[in-house]
């Protein structure tokens, strides 16, 4: 157990003076890195109206002996530091000597603490700083301390409160946090006597992940990578959970919380193009580096970092990240809405004309008054009445527009639905030869290799409604949207083609008509359009001539292509080159790609499975939608009460 000294002046001086009680969660997050720092394993929270009142928290740590105790108190009181050096490789959680001071300053404080060798331990009660009471105490080993009246003698500070539910959320959070950064320790949290949170302390990421978030926090897709000498672990979440902001978004920084724009930009990074625009990945991430290759801002409101090389803290999240993503195989699977025997319980059953429900407050005097014929009568018309409709729960469940579900009733086969080709099995060429569609082309060399679900083989059943590619492979279904996957390929074979994109001459060029700042926009980036496969001429009066127009575009698309274009690069005339570059390949990827709706050949629509069955980079669309959704057998096996 160190032994605790006042920290010499200059040491103090070098350490930025601030508010560390600011409300009642930031005298929690001070308590619990210091039951941390004591080593506890098992750490409770409690509180009520919202920590204002009362505050206790309770640890295993190594506690304090009587002396120690009553030094904790003072200003800079730390074991934790000793000179200037310390500073540099600080790897403790507080290290400023003032937390506790503060803390006491404004309230009245109970402690009890002991330590393993002493017998008995020590009780003390403050009021606003000053020590009142002191008496030996038989308790655990570890500390107890117990905060009341927070900010009685400072109603100023009290003034800035808010609620109480609001104040007990944030010492949620700060708890929460906690147990994020140390899955080793058991977290409990209670609030006004309920319990709120609970970690196992198993040292297990993924059980406080789960514990926090809760099932969300189960679908996350772990991280594990090295850099250099930075480790990345943690959990991210999968694109299509991503959120409607950046709360969900927690960093630590050798087990230290920490907001970085620069992890968040490397975390963002890694999803760009899987993502709808304004939606955030969700993660719990935890880097840890060299002590010396970070700079833990020492102020003590603050939680920032500073990276002695920023590059390689941003390639290690970034490519961490984006590895996880990739090898992640799974799709998602299709939603069926609550199954037909739920819907049943809640709707009531039909009823048969003989028999009168009840209005409610009536059914006492219902069964009273009735008589052994009329329950006779009940029972049959019971019996005979008829039973629910399954509402054709199955066909419900995948969405049918209106017009293809006539479609339906008159044909089995649908319009464009192909007919069923052959078994067609991956790595070996024993089924019949693949056709080589000429408008989709094979993927890059090094894109072919087959992941492990591409041994099992798979067959195309057909399309639905001219959009959606049906797909047999094993215990599984898929859906492809061909319109989303053709999309993405076209894209990524745009991205990885650095150089210009293969174009046509036009015989006549197409006039384009734009507003002013368009064409200015567009006239202005002719380096960056001739990259896309665009040569574009000045017209005169709003109108640019399009002279060379992509391979892949129709001139019609052309058109439409440019003026997205010239919006793209209005909006996004302060972003970087390669959004903005990102942005146009996806106006040319989304106008060139095949469309719903659209009769595709079946050697096309072929092609398209084939590299959709065997890519990992054909997960989502440019915008962020699914390529392809699963329906497995149990599910349709649920479905229709099989299993
Ligand atoms: P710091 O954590 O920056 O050292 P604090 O004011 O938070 O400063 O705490 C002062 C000292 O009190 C700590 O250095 C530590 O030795 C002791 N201390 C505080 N809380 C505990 C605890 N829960 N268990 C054991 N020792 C503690
Ligand atoms: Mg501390």
């Amino acid at each position: 157990m160190p032994k605790i000294m006042e920290l010499p002046q200059h040491v103090a001086n070098l350490i930025a003076a601030g508010e560390v009680v600011e409300r009642p969660a930031s005298a929690v997050k001070e308590l619990l890195e210091n039951a941390v720092d004591a080593g506890a394993t098992k750490i409770t929270v409690e509180i009520k109206d919202g920590g204002m009142t009362f505050l206790r928290v309770t640890d295993n740590g190594c506690g304090m002996a009587p002396e120690d105790a009553k030094t904790a108190f003072l200003r800079h009181a730390t074991s934790k530091l000793r000179s200037a050096e310390d500073l540099a490789a600080i790897e403790t959680m507080g290290f400023r000597g003032e937390a506790l001071a503060a803390i006491a300053s404004v309230s009245r404080i109970d402690l009890l603490t002991r330590t393993a060798d002493a017998l008995s331990g020590v009780s003390l009660h403050l009021e606003a700083g000053n020590i009142t009471e002191e008496s030996e105490a038989g308790c655990p080993v570890g500390t107890t301390i117990l905060i009341r009246d927070l900010f009685f003698n400072t109603p100023a500070r009290m003034k800035f409160m808010k609620s109480d539910t609001v104040e007990g959320g944030r010492v949620a959070a700060a708890v929460q946090l906690q147990a994020l950064a140390h899955p080793e320790v058991s977290f409990t949290f209670l609030r006004d006597g309920k319990q709120i949170l609970s970690t196992p302390g198993t040292g297990n990421l993924k059980d406080a992940v789960y514990c926090v978030y809760g099932r969300d926090g189960g679908k996350m897709i772990p991280v594990e990578s090295r850099w250099d000498n930075y480790t990345l672990t943690g959990f991210v979440s999968k694109p299509t959970d991503a959120r409607p902001s950046r709360s969900l978004q927690t960093f630590f920084v050798n087990g230290r919380p920490v907001v970085s724009k620069l992890l968040i930009k490397a975390l963002e990074e890694a999803y760009r193009n899987q993502i709808m625009v304004g939606k955030f990945p969700a993660c719990v991430l935890h880097l840890a580096l060299p002590a010396n290759a970070v700079d833990v801002n020492i102020h003590p409101a603050k939680t920032e970092v500073k990276f002695l090389s920023e590059k390689s803290a941003f390639d290690c999240v970034h490519y961490g990240v984006l590895g996880a993503l990739n090898k992640q195989t799974d799709r998602p699977q299709v939603q069926f809405k609550p199954s037909f025997p739920e819907r049943q319980e809640k709707s009531p059953t039909p009823q048969s004309p003989a028999v009168t429900v009840p209005r409610k407050g009536e059914a006492n005097s219902f069964f009273r008054t009735m008589t052994a014929e009329e329950y006779k009568n009940f029972s049959t018309a019971v019996q005979n009445a008829p039973q629910p409709k399954p509402q054709a729960a199955a066909a419900a469940a995948i969405k049918v527009d209106s017009q293809r579900k006539d479609a339906l009733k008159e044909s089995v086969l649908l319009p464009g639905m192909t007919k069923l080709p052959p078994m067609y099995t991956p790595p070996k060429p024993v089924a019949p030869p693949m056709p080589e569609p000429e408008p989709l082309p094979e993927p890059e060399p090094e894109q072919q290799e087959l992941p492990m679900a591409a041994e099992i083989p798979w067959r195309m059943v057909g399309e639905l409604y001219n959009t959606y590619i049906i797909v047999e492979q094993g215990e599984d279904a898929f859906l492809i949207d061909k319109h989303a996957a053709h999309e993405r390929i076209l894209f990524e074979k745009l991205k990885a083609n650095q150089e210009a994109i293969s174009s046509q001459m036009l015989l006549t060029p197409v006039p384009v008509t734009l507003n002013a700042e368009a064409v200015g926009e567009l006239l202005a980036n002719t380096q960056l359009l001739a990259e896309l496969g665009f040569e574009i001429d000045e017209f005169g009066d709003h109108t640019i001539l399009a002279r060379q127009i992509p391979m892949d575009l129709s001139p019609e698309d052309a058109k439409d292509a440019l003026e997205s274009l010239a919006a793209d690069l209005l909006t996004g005339r302060r972003e970087e080159k390669t959004k903005v570059r990102d942005e146009m390949l996806h106006t040319v990827a989304c106008k060139a790609a095949i469309k719903a709706g659209w009769t595709t050949s079946e050697p096309e629509l072929l092609a398209l499975v084939k590299q959709v069955m065997t890519r990992d980079d054909l997960k989502y669309c440019p915008h962020g939608r699914p390529i392809c959704v699963t329906l497995s057998k149990k599910q349709l096996e649920k479905q229709f009460k099989r299993s």
